[in-house]
């Protein structure tokens, strides 16, 4: 029986952690009601669960073939290394992202993770290896402990304190006179927009991913929650390969590297310091955000 019992209950972990990929990277692309359109090859190269080199050579991709997306992305991210995407809403970066996932083929080039192009990965283990990050992160009407362990039912109690930590939660939970055990109300309606989305951060980096997709919230929020996202994003970030969709540039002027994307086509790349200087698409970017701020909250990426 129990020979029995340690497969299916290790399917059973496979499937709850596919399909809370799944929720979130729908969620994450608002593709919930449509279906991965990809095949796994045969046979499938597994990766390891462990920070990986993600690469796009010459990238062209378009969901319609009538409409180009991505028209000729080339970009590499080291492993460990944080890169932040901005640009215009509607320059594709969500798109980039997808494509790191395997939600799609490319039409023309190759993108790799940890060396390997990703049409030759199983899916179970690239995805395994992608902790998503979505700017609206699927809350269950439940417990805080259930809705950041969900996906992961056998974590232990250090690797959720772990994460409580990393995540810049211990202290709002210790707040809570029940603690983990607190309802979070339905659709995390009780939680502010900040402690969602570190909720989000502390789920997605329990499965421990090397790959940590990040599409930014902070638009939405109040400075004071946007800093406490940051710190918690900062510190998960620091051992894993980290792409972050981001909106408000404030949060990301330390990336390692940031990179603009303009309809479809990197226009530049650099430090936060070294695109300022260079007086281009990042520094007007920069340029309206900080007039925005000053007269009221808003971005400037059309959202
Ligand atoms: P934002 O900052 O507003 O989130 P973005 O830079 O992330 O924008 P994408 O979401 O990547 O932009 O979208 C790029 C373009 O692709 C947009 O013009 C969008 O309308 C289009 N698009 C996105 N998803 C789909 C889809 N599933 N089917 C068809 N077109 C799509």
């Amino acid at each position: 029986m129990l020979q029995l019992f340690v497969p299916l209950n290790f399917l059973g972990f496979v499937y709850r952690e596919i399909k809370q990929a799944l929720a979130d990277i729908g969620r994450m692309f608002r593709l919930t009601d449509i279906e991965p359109e990809v095949q796994d090859p045969e046979p499938a190269v597994d990766i390891p669960r462990a920070p990986a080199a993600i690469a796009f050579e010459d990238v062209h991709f378009g969901y319609d073939s009538r409409r180009p997306i991505l028209q000729g992305v080339s970009l590499e991210v080291a492993a460990g290394e944080t890169v932040a995407v901005v640009g215009s809403s509607g320059a594709g970066k969500s798109t980039l992202a997808r494509l790191i996932f395997r939600f799609y083929d490319v039409d023309t080039g190759v993108i790799r993770v940890a060396g390997h192009d990703v049409r030759r990965l199983s899916q179970a283990s690239l995805r395994g290896n992608i902790g998503v990050v979505p700017q609206d992160a699927v809350l269950f009407n439940d417990t805080l402990g259930y809705n950041i362990a969900y996906g992961n039912p056998q974590a232990s109690q250090q690797a959720i304190d772990e994460v409580l930590r990393l995540a810049h939660l211990e202290a709002f939970v210790a707040s809570l006179p029940d603690g983990l055990d607190t309802q979070v109300g339905e659709r995390g309606l009780k939680l502010s927009g900040g402690e969602k989305q570190r909720v989000a951060i502390a789920r997605a980096v329990l499965k421990q991913p090397g790959i940590l997709l990040f599409d930014e919230a902070t638009s939405s929020l109040d400075s004071e929650s946007e800093q406490s996202v940051v710190r918690a994003l900062r510190a998960v970030a620091a051992d894993r390969t980290t792409v972050i969709i981001a909106h408000r540039l404030s949060t990301v002027a330390d990336a390692d590297r940031i990179v603009v994307l303009e309809q479809g086509r990197i226009v530049e790349t650099g430090h936060h310091s070294q695109l300022l200087a260079r007086g281009g698409r990042y520094a007007d970017l920069w340029a309206l955000q900080q007039a925005e701020q000053a007269s009221g909250p808003s971005d400037s990426t059309g959202r």
